[in-house]
């Protein structure tokens, strides 16, 4: 319908127009045709200027029809013959000399020359009327629009009809697809023609029926798919809540975390900072974040934090301690444990760390070292004493086994290297009272080829206590020291005394700083603990080593002092009986090993009770002691002369046969009146002596047998008078 209104209207613009325009071609065509044969109608009556020729034909021109007007001028523009009205349109004409329609489009006004062969004569101005074209359109419009409202009406009559009876199954059509459109798919189109509506409506029904098996499809699996979706909904909300968890977690963890974490960027500056690592930098909180990491390092933090950085952009952890300024100023030690980041795996942004204050802890390593260094000194120190204990105990040991002062000075020399090994020291010995002493041993480098020592070379001697050269420059060093070439080292002499008595001093020369030991080992005094005790000098230890050295020597003294007194008889010197007895059988135990002979001789003073009582005890005891000298210095260095009772004596002869002893006894007994002595300024004697004579093994099987033998014998001599020897 629309499209037939606007087809009749398009018809109703268009038509009169066109007519219009092929009105108006014609009406100028035939206008000017007509101008141009009138032209030549009036050249002859203008030529000849015959006006009323002129007239007269003008008047033919004018009334042959639809002429408003009709002038004739000649050369010089005076009109010479008009007819009709329209002298206003002719001036204006005049004016414009072309050919043109008025303005109200009335008349179409021509102008046309009329010549004579080639000479000009006048012009001739026309004025067609043209007013019927408006008319003739008006009339043709009418026409038009009458003949337009007739189709209109009767097309949208028709259209009315047709579409209703057409579009009835398609609007069945719409409806029902409407419908299902809202979702009832049970809806069908009833197919009511075998024609192309229903085949349409036949199409449409099998398109709804396959929609609702994909509608029930697409259902079950939207049912399925909902589901899923449901499942993966609540996984991800439970994920999602699971994350916000662990982030709110992790967020309090981390501001709740004692240590700091930050992270730093490229430029090492701080993008993020945990409270914790605000407050080890002095910052108020969240104060860190833009600051540059470097504005809270020393010089070595800033050179450590280059090469860790360097290290990070390699891809490397670190740990490592890193020393700042706070904002305060306070130093701090921070243990950093830092983490480098890559975008996308490849360009370093920064780093990840953790930062822990250790400062009070390196501040208590600090004093559990050096605690523990005092500790260790200690430890070394004690060992060390314990080892100078057992060698000074070693020591004692030995000192007990020695037999003669040359080894207790041995074993002195020994102990002293080992408790003194980076020094040297002798041992020099008192012999005589006139303060004269000797080297007895020595170790280190002390030479032993040292002089003798006099009293006045030593201060320790002279002091009577020890005497301690710390500083060889300024102190005062001792003669021998300085006769043994030490004079630059630090000495120390110990005066050996015991009892009261000097017996020897132990001088003790200590090494420099830094020396080399027997074995050829480089030790510095700063090298170790150990050294540092060795280059002590230790007067205490030097001290103890001494006492040991002089007790032993006393004792050594004391015990052979001892021994003696327990072998022999105080008055006359001689061996007493006991030892006699020991000596006999270690003798006759020799002399079987080696088969020889021991003799025997016992000797008895004659009538000694008398000379006792006629001189006194005190004149016997001297006959006793005399008699006791000349047996001793009559006899060989390996006899052995005992006193074996009041004043009988027993001498042992090793190696003597029965002849040899014989022989002795004899001469004791010749030499015996030769004996004189002087008692309170008189002559006292004379005196004899009587003798039985045994030897081993011919009188005894042992040394008891062979001294009864000789008893029996002596028994024999005294009862065949006295001064004799009876064998
Ligand atoms: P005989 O010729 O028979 O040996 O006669 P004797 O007098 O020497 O012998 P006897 O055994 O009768 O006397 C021994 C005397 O020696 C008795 C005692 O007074 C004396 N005597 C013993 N020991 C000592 C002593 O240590 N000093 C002194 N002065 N006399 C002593
Ligand atoms: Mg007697
Ligand atoms: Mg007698």
């Amino acid at each position: 319908m629309p499209w037939l209104a606007v087809l009749c209207l398009v018809i109703l613009l268009i038509a009169p127009m066109q007519l219009k325009t092929a009105l108006t071609e014609t009406t100028v065509s035939k206008a000017e045709r007509v101008a141009a044969s009138s032209a030549e109608t009036l050249t002859v009556p203008l030529y000849f200027q015959d006006t009323t020729a002129l007239e007269e034909d003008l008047v033919r021109v004018w009334e042959s029809g639809d002429i408003a007007y009709a002038i004739v001028q000649d050369l010089s523009g005076r009109i010479v013959a008009a007819q009709g009205r329209g002298t206003a349109d002719f001036v204006r004409y005049d004016e414009s000399g072309k050919n043109s329609f008025t303005p109200n489009r009335n008349v179409y006004r021509t102008v046309m020359d009329v010549r004579y062969r080639e000479s000009h004569l006048g012009r001739l101005f026309m004025g067609f009327k043209t007013d019927f074209i408006a008319a003739e359109v008006n009339r043709v419009r009418k026409g038009i629009i009458f003949v337009s409202l007739a189709i209109f009406i009767l097309g949208s009559a028709v259209i009315l009809l047709t579409t209703g009876w057409v579009t009835r199954p398609l609007k069945s059509m719409t409806a029902a697809a409407r419908l299902i459109a809202e979702g009832d798919l049970s809806r069908r189109v009833e197919v009511q023609s075998r024609d192309e509506t229903g085949i349409l409506a036949a199409s449409f029904n099998k398109m709804v029926e396959r929609l609702q098996e994909l509608y029930q499809n697409l259902e079950s699996k939207v049912e399925q798919r909902t589901g899923e979706l449901r499942q993966e909904v609540e996984e991800r909300r439970k994920a999602e809540d699971s994350a916000l968890e662990k982030e709110s977690l992790l967020r309090s963890m981390l501001e709740g975390l004692g240590d700091g974490v930050g992270i730093i960027d490229e430029q090492e500056i701080f993008t993020v900072s945990n409270p914790a690592l605000d407050e080890i930098f002095g910052v108020p909180p969240g104060g860190l974040t833009g600051r540059n990491i470097t504005d809270f390092l020393t010089r070595p933090g800033l050179e450590l934090n280059a090469s860790q950085t360097l290290q990070r952009k390699k891809g490397l952890k670190g740990v490592y301690d890193m020393e700042i300024i706070t904002m305060s100023g306070t130093r701090k030690m921070l243990r950093v444990n830092a983490m480098p980041r890559f975008e996308r795996g490849e360009r370093y942004i920064g780093t990840l760390a953790v930062f822990s204050d250790i400062t009070q802890r390196k501040l208590q390593e600090n004093q559990v070292r050096e605690a523990n260094e005092r500790l260790r000194r200690n430890i070394v120190e004690i060992e060390k004493r314990n080892t100078e204990l057992g060698l000074l105990y070693e020591m004692g040991e030995s000192l007990q086994a020695c037999q003669t002062e040359a080894e207790i000075y041995a074993v002195g020399a020994r102990y002293g290297e080992k408790i003194f090994p980076l020094q040297s020291g002798a041992f020099f010995l008192a012999e005589s009272s006139h303060g004269h002493l000797n080297l007895k041993a020595s170790w280190g480098t002390y030479p032993e080829t040292s002089s003798d020592l006099d009293t006045n070379d030593c201060w320790g001697l002279r002091r009577g206590k020890p005497y301690i050269v710390e500083n060889p420059e300024k102190d005062l060093v001792c003669r021998h020291i300085l006769e043994a070439g030490l004079a630059g080292a630090p000495s120390l002499c110990v005066p050996m005394m015991s009892y009261g008595d000097l017996h020897g001093i132990l001088t003790i020369s200590y090494p420099p700083p830094e020396v080399k030991t027997r074995s050829g080992r480089k030790v510095s005094a700063f090298e170790s603990p150990e050294a540092i005790l060795q280059e002590e000098l230790r007067p205490r230890l030097a001290a103890n080593l001494t006492e040991y050295i002089g007790t032993a020597v006393v004792n050594l003294r004391l015990r052979e002092s001892l021994r003696e007194k327990s072998i022999r008889d105080p008055l006359s010197g001689l061996f007493n009986r006991r030892f006699m007895e020991e000596t006999l059988e270690r003798e006759i135990r020799r002399s079987v090993r080696l088969k020889t002979s021991v003799g025997i001789i016992m000797a008895d003073i004659d009538n000694f009770k008398a000379f006792n009582d006629t001189y006194g005890h005190e004149a016997g005891d001297i006959m006793i002691r005399e008699i006791a000298r000349l047996l001793t210095n009559h006899v060989r260095q390996e006899d052995v002369v005992c006193r074996y009772g009041g004043e009988e004596f027993l001498l042992i002869l090793p190696g003597a046969g029965p002849d040899l002893v014989r022989d002795r006894a004899e001469r004791l007994r010749l030499d015996a009146h030769s004996l004189t002595i002087i008692y309170m300024g008189h002559p006292i004697g004379p005196v004899t002596l009587s003798f039985g004579c045994s030897s081993h093994p011919v009188d005894g099987e042992n040394g008891a047998e062979a001294i009864k033998v000789a008893d029996m014998r002596l028994l024999q001599a005294k009862r065949e008078g006295r001064d004799r020897v009876v064998c």
